[in-house]
């Protein structure tokens, strides 16, 4: 039986293509861990599913076995052309599109109910396009994504950890981590220097905090993690101004406090505090 490394150096063959580290083609190689990945899904015959990057579409072959539509979005022209001639290429309810994650409109790409989504991330645009699923997240139940293990970590961290940052906080706005799974180098070709972790993530139906105030949210975390060592006052004393006071009063925070021990919650009442104070949100 050929094995999916042979099937992967057999098509790079035939296209002429060379593995680009810029865009992060590692492809998943070894069936268990896809198998997971199906298993983390947890599909109904219903659910849409996003790929991210299908690469030589390893992954969307089982996706297509399991689901009635899948979208594809992936940026290699090479890439997009062997999945256009191949079988996956005529399969009903197979939707490719030759675009770039980070400025694919999923509005107009994707139907009215939520799907799924599946990505095997490219650290270079890991960050940039969690937070793009997450901001549309009204068009996502679930996310399986593999990741850089330091940016699995990054997304999963708790409150008062070294890992706590932006990218832990986004998570929490939009969703909650639900299953990790440690994935070794060895189940990639070309096998990456970094380990990978798979992660699942279940958006809430809606961000915890009321949209209109997201973007304050954004300027706040933002200002408080720019200087993450400091006391809060003293971060944030830039962004609030002559009202810091009145604001970590009117949002029971302690300005001695570091930004890496505060809570979801305690970065929106900040928020709310500073928007009642007259901050906006582009600061
Ligand atoms: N899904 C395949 C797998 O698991 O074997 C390929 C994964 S490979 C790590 C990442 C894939 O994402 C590549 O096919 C790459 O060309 C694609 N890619 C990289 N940057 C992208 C972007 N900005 N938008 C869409 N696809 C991207």
């Amino acid at each position: 039986m050929t094995t999916l490394h042979q099937e992967a150096r057999s098509a790079w063959r035939e296209l002429g293509f060379t593995p680009s580290r810029a865009r992060g083609q590692n492809f998943l190689v070894h069936r268990r861990v896809i198998d997971t990945i199906i298993q983390l899904l947890d599909l109904d015959e219903d659910d849409g599913i996003l790929e991210v990057g299908p690469g030589l579409g390893f992954v969307t072959r089982c996706l297509v076995g399991e689901s009635r539509n899948v979208w594809a979005v992936e940026v290699d022209p090479l890439l997009v052309r062997w999945l256009r001639d191949g079988p996956l290429g005529s399969r009903a309810g197979f939707h490719l599109v030759h675009q770039d994650v980070l400025t694919t409109d999923f509005d107009r790409l994707l139907p009215e109910h939520r799907v799924k989504v599946v990505a095997n991330l490219p650290y270079s645009v890991a960050a940039p396009a969690l937070l793009r699923l997450f901001e549309a997240g009204h068009r996502f139940s679930v996310l399986v994504v593999m990741l850089q293990k330091e940016v699995a970590r990054r997304l999963a961290a708790e409150p008062g950890t070294a890992a706590y940052g932006v990218l832990s906080l986004w998570c929490r706005l939009y969703g909650k981590v639900t299953r990790k799974v440690a994935v070794s180098p060895e189940a990639f070709t070309p096998r990456p220097r970094v380990d990978s972790t798979l992660l699942r993530i279940e958006l809430h139906p809606e961000p915890l905090v009321p949209a209109g105030e997201i973007p304050r949210l954004r300027s706040v975390v933002r200002a408080g993690f720019a200087r993450r060592r400091k006391m809060l006052g003293n971060a944030l004393a830039g962004l609030f101004d002559s009202r810091a006071g009145e604001i970590f009063d009117r949002a029971a925070v302690d300005p001695r406090r570091r930004a890496e021990t505060l809570e979801l919650e305690e970065f929106a009442r900040l928020a709310r505090a500073f928007g009642e104070a007259g901050g906006d949100g582009n600061a």
